[in-house]
């Protein structure tokens, strides 16, 4: 045995949904992304219009045809472990009930989030200069890894500090399963600690102390009054949140506690900056103890831009806001319109029995051939 293993070689012109299956049988749990990272770069290098470049187990592949409009299609090549359940539909390698190959569910890890929008990229990057077809924008290719971990590692956060150049665009589609649906932008995201602070007595001589749980009350009052907003942001609907998340206070079943901290999560629709939801949150639980622990803006939807308007339009569907925090908050910030698209049903993703349909991912594909076509 040598120290070189051999790598995996990747078919991109297969059936897309048969692709699907191949990627989920390499596994890529976060931190592991190196083979499949291998195997797409090595594909990728031999479509002779793309411009291919490595960063630690992320890639980026872009077109120079000089169009005025460049899209971004961008896709994390982790997921997130290997079911727990023994036994599980959703194992390594890919599953297919139907015991035909390609046809109806596909079951595996990775098949909703998100395999099948990654093996739609690799589909179209192969298939769009076919009979010497021209799309009509320019499109980067990004996969990234180390999405379902810690932001600190995120490779798109990576690519951004080391070639923010490359990823410059005026529309981006992240191909997370949306049910083939565009859902657009996202809340954003917003901790909180709020801590009150009594005097430790014994309880039998309560009177000797002051009770900190007792007087966290007013903010769990506070909040359960609260009614969060529903907020139209360029013409889709945002349900906020804003909820107590965890409580941590006392230290033995005969003592006052002397110190309660109560943890709050805001979910803030994209109209607002991190520092108006701040604003927001201090003047509901105005003179209490809060300090702010974690801040991920919003992304707006961005659905007034040219390229994002035609691309719905092609899809066909009613968009939808996004409610949870997603990548297209990272593009947001680059000042690139974002919305999620992609075959599977997110409510799937990281359960034991995630699957996707065969029929949905080749729509998706079809979708987007069609709309990067014109
Ligand atoms: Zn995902």
């Amino acid at each position: 045995m040598t120290a070189q293993t051999a790598s995996v070689r990747l078919d991109l012109r297969q059936d897309v949904a048969l692709l699907t299956a191949a990627l989920i049988d390499i596994n890529s749990v976060s931190a592991n992304e190196k083979e499949l990272a291998d195997a797409v770069e090595h594909a990728l290098r031999k479509i002779p219009q793309l411009t291919v470049v490595r960063d630690g187990d992320s890639i980026i592949a872009r077109t120079a045809l000089g169009r005025p409009e460049r899209v971004i299609l961008a896709g994390h090549l982790d997921t997130v472990p290997l079911p727990t359940t023994e036994g599980a539909l959703g194992t390594v390698p890919s599953f297919w009930p139907s015991g035909a190959p390609g046809e109806g569910l596909l079951y595996g890890r990775g098949t909703t989030d998100m395999k099948g929008g990654v093996a739609v990229q690799l589909a179209l990057a192969a298939t769009m200069f076919d009979g010497g077809a021209e799309p009509g924008k320019d499109v980067t290719f990004v996969f990234y890894d180390h999405e379902e971990v810690e932001a600190v590692k995120s490779g798109l956060g990576r690519l951004v500090r080391n070639h923010g150049g490359l990823l410059d665009g005026d529309f981006a589609i992240l191909l997370e399963p949306t049910h083939g649906t565009v859902e657009g932008g996202c809340n954003g995201t917003m901790r909180f600690e709020a801590t009150t602070i009594g005097e430790a007595a014994h309880s039998a001589r309560a009177w000797m102390g002051s009770n900190a749980i007792h007087a966290a009350a007013p903010i769990l009052a506070r909040l359960a009054a609260y009614e969060p907003a529903t907020i139209n942001v360029d013409g889709l609907d945002y349900r906020e949140s804003l909820n107590a998340v965890k409580i941590n206070g006392g230290t033995a079943g005969n003592v006052i506690p002397d110190r309660c901290v109560v943890e709050i999560n805001y979910r803030f629709a994209p109209d607002k900056t991190p520092d108006q939801a701040e604003a927001h949150v201090r003047e509901l639980l105005d003179g209490f103890d809060v300090v702010k622990t974690d801040s991920a803006a919003g992304a707006r939807p961005g659905l007034n831009h040219p390229a994002a308007a035609s691309f719905v339009a092609a899809v066909g569907a009613e968009p939808k806001p996004k409610y949870g925090w997603t990548d297209v908050a990272r593009f947001s910030e680059l000042g690139i319109p974002a919305v999620n698209f992609g075959p599977g049903d997110p409510l799937l993703a990281h359960k034991d029995n995630e699957h996707v349909d065969a029929d949905a991912v080749r729509e998706c594909l079809r979708a987007l051939r069609t709309w990067l076509a014109n």
